[in-house]
């Protein structure tokens, strides 16, 4: 039995919910489907075709800023490791990549058709970094978190629709709901560093409830960190932890 609402029309009990994944379907098959990089065909609601993912596979990635290395050890580049960058931050690629600056495209200028692909390419790089060892599972995602007068803007927060999505494909619970952005703060892009950090100060806030271990926080692009950072030390102070950072791309220096 579908789940959803039930309204009635002319008589007959309808399920709004399964009749607009429906009429979604329909148009999702009718509707012509391009790569946003190539314009060919590309199939099931997907902004992206196999050969452009395919050809821009970055391979391995450093675990401190997501920046190309020529072998996957020692897992960071001789930056990272001089600035003793131990957290892991995973990323699908490089923000200065054909497909990395397309991360910032879902949010900026909705194209949530980039969701599927660009969240799978993550998964998949967490997948194969799991099998080498190289991260540990974290117990559950994340996402950095929306002011509630910004949501009715924008329509969707991109961070939980990303973390929504990577934690389908690998299986790791969601946190929803346990951490709140309490402040609008200004737009990062085009602050200083130190402004970032002051933008942020006391933005976030986190609600009763247990314990939060072993968390991965998510997001779609990471450019200096600062955001990460503030969620994490607004996190560790109230006692709960996080082990790593995913977002899709990076433009870390
Ligand atoms: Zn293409
Ligand atoms: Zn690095």
């Amino acid at each position: 039995m579908c789940k959803g609402s039930l309204v009635r029309l002319d008589g007959v009990d309808m399920n709004v919910s399964f009749w607009l994944k429906r009429i979604a379907n329909v148009m999702e098959r009718s509707l012509p489907n391009r790569c946003f990089l190539c314009q060919q065909p590309c199939t099931g609601g997907q902004g992206l075709c196999d050969v452009c993912l395919d050809d821009g596979e970055p391979g391995p990635l450093c675990l401190g800023c997501s920046r190309p290395l020529p072998a996957p050890v020692p897992w960071r580049c001789g930056t990272c490791l001089s600035k003793k960058r131990w957290r892991p931050l995973v990323c699908a690629y490089p923000y200065h990549h054909p497909l990395g600056y397309l991360a910032g495209a879902i949010k900026i200028h909705r194209r949530l058709s980039l969701l599927p692909p660009l969240c799978n390419a993550l998964a998949q790089r967490i997948e194969a970094l799991w099998q080498l060892g190289a991260i540990p599972r974290p117990g559950a995602l994340l996402a950095v978190p929306m002011h509630k007068d910004k949501l009715p803007l924008r329509g969707f927060n991109h961070s939980v629709l990303i973390a929504r999505a990577l934690g389908r494909r690998l299986n790791i619970p969601v946190i929803e709901g346990r951490v709140i952005k309490q402040r609008m703060t200004l737009d990062q892009h085009g602050l200083s560093g130190t402004q970032r950090r002051q933008n942020l100060k006391g933005a976030f806030r986190v609600t009763e409830g247990p314990t939060l271990n072993n968390l991965a926080l998510v997001d779609d692009v990471i450019t200096t960190g600062t955001t990460f950072a503030s969620l994490a030390a607004t996190l560790r102070r109230e006692g709960h932890s996080v082990s790593q950072y995913w977002a899709l791309a990076s433009a870390l220096k």
